[in-house]
């Protein structure tokens, strides 16, 4: 491309130009709407598109591929299955065991300290996941949405193969959407199989005692926090750059800093070289620092790709991004006018829950209610829910200035002991929280990014969150009162 812009010979580079979708509502297809994926972003859109018109044909198909240590689950995707609900339940588990221990200093005498039982979670949190599978399909039965537990592939543009342990067949769609989510990479060191990943750790059989989690980004902060907080062993993290990255860097080092006082060991610049199983039964890292160690578990959480290949998009025509086989959409719609993308398999959208579904939703609208409301990506808030919970909506402070100029950006900055730590001061001795808003000089002080790491801190981003898409400044917040005691409260007095 360089070589013949410089020879004048310039090829056009295929464009995101939104295409015209070749509707007709009296087609012969089988189905007006085939979602592929049974996910947070298909199942919102699937169950959309038949509310708004219950004269639809709706298919909805999901196959979950076992994982490469056998996993496998129910209807629902990543989020419900091995994603946000196991995580957050688990996460739970461990901030009792916090609570636990303050507990006694609340004046609360014995029995908080006993072990935890990891079955017990494990079990509990598997019921709870197997009732929302089976929820699911019940409302898709009540809708009249026809749910295929089957393994999908395009054969054309209107048309899919799919299949299962029984055979193949194949369907056709008028419109198509694409909601295959993604699955965790693996690790490419030697050994590598011996690990398993966030498919596996929520429905393990066995607690997964002394660990060494790989990589730095939500998921590896994550699963290391609520394990070290159940424990049962110490957590090792192996961090190929930087904590978080993307995330304020005051943020990333207060979590930093609190997972180290909860008691993980975070080793920067150390990645596995090897993973040997030993005559124990227990797996051998050595590292790349010439540094060896045992584990009961390894959990590599080195970022996820995207569930594309297999689907033959390329044959049909959907453009995907060669570097991790997401799909290059406008406004969900792909190269194909019929095949659409919602969701985690969608290149450059964050890779959220509630953005997938937002998108499914909105998309149903547009495909068969004549709207026009497309799906907004910026301004989403988000949270990391490591020990000390990390929320955040909005620019960092090296994003602002990146994108307004030094001169152009202020910021003010809180560190601060929640209440609730004071009389437990004895367990929370040299940790802090900090809350962060990042301001625009030049505009009226308006608030470009606000930051918190705190307890509860996905509760109070949430709510600061719609006040920020309104268009918020640092003013609105100071002439806000605040409610007391809370940690939130914070936000309404940061001058400084
Ligand atoms: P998915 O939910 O992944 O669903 C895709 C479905 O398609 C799957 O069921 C898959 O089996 C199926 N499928 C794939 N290929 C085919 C095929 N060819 N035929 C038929 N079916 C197929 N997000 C948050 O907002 N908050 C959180 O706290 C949070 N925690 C997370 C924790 C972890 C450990 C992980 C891994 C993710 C977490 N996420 C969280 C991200 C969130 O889970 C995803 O953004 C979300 O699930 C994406 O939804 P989706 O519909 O795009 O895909
Ligand atoms: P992330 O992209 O957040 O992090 C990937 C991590 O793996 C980074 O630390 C990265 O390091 C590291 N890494 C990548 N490749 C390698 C390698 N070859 N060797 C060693 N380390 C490597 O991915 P996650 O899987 O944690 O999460 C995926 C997405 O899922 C998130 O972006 C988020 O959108 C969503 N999610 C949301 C959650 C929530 O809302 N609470 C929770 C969990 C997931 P480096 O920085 O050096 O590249």
């Amino acid at each position: 491309w360089c070589k013949s812009a410089f020879t004048g010979t310039l090829p056009e580079i295929p464009g995101p130009v939104p295409n015209v979708d070749p509707w007709n509502p009296s087609h012969d297809y089988d189905y007006d709407l085939i979602v592929i994926g049974g996910g947070s972003g298909g199942l919102a859109c699937a169950k959309e598109a038949m509310t708004i018109n219950p004269d639809l044909r709706v298919c909805l198909l999901d196959f979950v591929k076992p994982s490469p240590a056998g996993s496998k689950w129910g209807l629902g995707g990543t989020c419900v299955n091995v994603g946000c609900i196991p995580k957050k339940l688990m996460h739970t588990a461990a901030l009792y065991g916090d609570y636990a221990r303050d507990a006694a200093l609340y004046g609360w005498e014995g029995g908080v300290t006993k072990n935890h039982s990891w079955q017990t979670l494990r079990d509990n949190t598997q019921d709870h996941i197997k009732g929302l599978n089976f929820g699911y399909r019940v409302e898709l039965r009540e809708k009249g949405i026809s749910y295929l537990n089957k393994l999908a592939k395009f054969v054309d543009a209107h048309t899919l193969e799919v299949s299962d342990k029984k055979g193949s067949k194949t369907i056709t769609g008028a419109r198509i959407v694409v909601a295959v989510g993604g699955r965790p990479s693996p690790l490419q060191c030697e050994g590598a199989e011996l690990a398993i990943t966030s498919d596996d750790l929520f429905m393990k059989s066995e607690a997964p005692g002394k660990t060494c989690v790989v990589g730095a980004g939500y998921v590896a902060l994550e699963c290391a926090g609520f394990i070290q907080g159940l424990r049962q062993a110490e957590v090792t993290v192996l961090v190929r750059s930087i904590l978080l990255r993307g995330f304020d860097r005051d943020l990333t080092a207060t979590v930093h800093s609190a997972l180290l006082h909860h008691g993980v060991n975070i080793r920067e610049g150390v990645m596995p070289a090897s993973i040997s199983r030993q005559d124990n039964g227990r797996l051998l890292v050595k590292m790349t620092d010439g540094s060896e160690d045992e584990f009961d578990t390894v959990l590599a959480a080195v970022g996820r790709y995207a569930d594309s290949p297999g689907l033959n998009l390329e044959a049909v025509g959907v453009r995907t991004d060669p570097k991790n086989g997401k799909i290059i959409c406008v406004n969900e719609q792909s190269s194909v006018p019929n095949i659409y993308a919602i969701g985690d398999v969608v290149h450059g959208v964050p890779e959220l829950t509630p953005a997938a579904i937002k998108a499914g939703i909105l998309l149903a609208h547009r495909l068969f209610a004549e709207s026009r409301e497309l799906m907004d990506y910026s301004k989403i808030a988000t949270t990391v829910f490591t020990p000390l919970e990390l929320g955040t909506v909005g620019l960092t402070e090296e994003a602002a200035i990146d994108k307004y100029g030094a001169e152009n950006v202020d910021c003010v900055m809180s560190s601060f002991q929640p209440l609730e730590w004071t009389v437990a001061h004895d367990n929370h001795e040299g940790t802090t929280c900090v809350a962060k808003i990042v301001i625009r000089t030049d505009q009226d002080k308006e608030v470009l990014g606000i930051h918190i790491a705190a307890p509860n801190a996905g509760e109070i981003i949430q709510g600061l969150a719609v006040a920020f898409r309104k268009g918020l400044t640092h003013r609105d917040l100071l002439g806000t009162v605040g409610i007391h005691p809370t940690t939130a409260e914070e936000f309404t007095t940061m001058k400084v």
